[in-house]
């Protein structure tokens, strides 16, 4: 079994570069290049030269190598897994599930760059032709968060290498090593090394202001919170570079009446809890019916007062560390702030500063829609229950908030499914599931999270350009 130190051999730094630190003791991990905007912009000349040999090679033979890429990712599947545990601090069993997430993208769109289709359109005049002809975009680049460090970037380098784009991919400064793990894999597949790049960098704000200001850039792809989100988009102004961003949320978690408990349980402990919070389809509220309440709240408590806190790599570990200090002092703000305005624990405890880098899984109940910790991105293993009477007050909390990516809803009643289908503000709702991403459904978020979707049939299409071509002297 290939260890994650030989494959990032290449990579590995003595001295300086960047530093990746385990998040759970502040260990050092290693250290890699830092690329600041100089280094970046010869990667954008060097993939703006390699793309078009890229572009012109027959779909086919850009899967194939796809294809070859997802093998080799599932060859290495501990490997990675490690290394996204150390660097990112989640459970070993969710970087095993991340793995398998990320290899997912690359199949999926390795088949999808052969359905590139264009469009032959009825003609409206004698003599005339009208096609649609589909192209890649060119030069694309990706911006990534470092809470799913594989999975965030092959759900962007997917599409965009099977369409025939290049890519150049700005990984978190916490989680570059994956990142490099994954650029090391494609150029092993085959993938040319111009056309995939993947630059770690300490000056985030600098490179993004590159990336935007290049009038190569055709195409910016973004996964991260609202806030650099809409920088980006200001600064994409400037060269009305595409976008797809998909940025924070603040997902309703409804609990009905008739809904059944058990199932809505398990679903609260895998949406809330997987990698301590910190996803951005996390439950961040949860709207519970008066009378499903106490035997909700009972369960709910029972399962997270017997969660297991500990370093990733533990075995039997549920709950990991939160990426840095500052994630833990917000979450235990929020927290404090809940309990001082009348919120109460149901189970678990405040976070203690001898906990450093953990925060202890918790149920706060007696939680109103005005409080901070119902507004904000919570980002950490802290379930907040928010009473309400009827489905009309749910809807209203649901709604009542600039984000829109996920929801779930736990009810048997087929009529209110439909109804909330509808009435919900949302890129994605799970009915009776807590667990709804998957590389064949398109994700993303309407509002302030987000433009555009990634995964599925449509997914390509973000990095695809239309051709409308009208071919006269066709007359029979
Ligand atoms: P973040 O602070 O916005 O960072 C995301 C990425 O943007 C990182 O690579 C970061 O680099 C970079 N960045 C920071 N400031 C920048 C700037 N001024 N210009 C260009 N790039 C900049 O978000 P995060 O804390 O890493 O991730 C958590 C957020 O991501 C949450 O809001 C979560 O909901 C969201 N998220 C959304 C999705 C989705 O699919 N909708 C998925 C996952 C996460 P550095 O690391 O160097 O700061």
């Amino acid at each position: 079994m290939t260890c994650w130190k030989d494959l990032l051999s290449p990579y590995l730094m003595g001295t300086g570069g960047l530093a990746v630190r385990d998040p759970a003791n502040g260990e050092l991990v290693a250290a890699v290049a830092d690329h600041g905007p100089r280094e970046v912009e010869a990667a954008i000349a060097a993939a703006e030269a390699a793309q078009p040999e890229w572009a012109e090679r027959p779909a086919k033979a850009r899967a194939a190598i796809l294809r070859d890429w997802h093998d080799l990712i599932l060859a290495h599947a501990e490997a990675l897994a490690q290394l996204a545990t150390l660097e990112s601090g989640k459970p070993l069993a969710e970087s095993r599930g991340e793995v398998g997430y990320a290899a997912s993208f690359i199949e999926w769109f390795a088949e999808q760059a052969k359905r590139v289709n264009g469009e032959i359109l009825p003609s409206p005049w004698p003599g005339k032709r009208v096609l649609v002809h589909k192209q890649p975009v060119g030069v694309t680049a990706a911006i990534t968060p470092w809470n799913f460090p594989l999975a965030m970037i092959t759900r962007k380098a997917g599409p965009a290498l099977g369409a025939g784009c290049a890519m150049l991919v700005k990984p978190a400064e916490a989680t570059p090593l994956s990142a490099l793990a994954l650029e090391r894999l494609a150029h092993r597949a085959g993938v040319p090394e111009a056309v995939f790049r993947v630059l770690p960098s300490s000056a985030a704000a600098a490179v993004g202001s590159v990336l935007c200001a290049s009038p190569v850039i055709r195409k910016l792809s973004f996964t991260g919170s609202t806030a650099v989100g809409k920088v980006l988009m200001q600064q994409a102004a400037a060269t009305v570079t595409r976008l797809s961003l998909e940025l924070g949320g603040s997902a309703p978690f409804i609990v009905f009446e008739d809904a059944d408990i058990d199932a809505a349980v398990a679903g609260a402990l895998a949406s809330k809890y997987r990698n301590a919070g910190q996803t951005c389809v996390c439950a961040n509220r949860f709207l519970v019916h008066h009378a499903a309440e106490r035997a909700f709240v009972d369960r709910l408590a029972a399962a997270v007062n017997a969660m297991t806190m500990g370093h990733g790599l533990a075995p039997g570990t549920q709950i990991g560390p939160l990426i840095d200090r500052r994630a833990v002092e917000n979450v235990h703000a929020l927290v404090a702030d809940a309990l001082a305005a009348g919120a109460t624990l149901a189970a678990g405890r405040e976070w203690q500063a001898d906990d450093g880098s953990f925060h202890p899984p918790v149920v706060l109940t007696g939680v109103t829609p005005h409080m901070r910790i119902a507004r904000e991105e919570i980002f950490g293993p802290v379930a907040a229950i928010i009473r309400f009477a009827d489905e009309a007050e749910a809807v209203a909390i649901a709604n009542d908030t600039p984000y829109g990516l996920a929801a779930y809803v736990y009810t048997r009643d087929p009529a209110r499914t439909w109804r909330l289908m509808d009435r919900l503000e949302c890129g994605m709702i799970g009915f009776n599931e807590g667990i709804i991403s998957t590389e064949i459904a398109p994700f993303g978020g309407i509002k302030e999270s987000g433009l555009g979707r990634e995964g599925s049939h449509h997914g390509i299409e973000e990095y695809l350009e239309m051709k409308y071509c009208l071919l006269g002297g066709m007359e029979r």
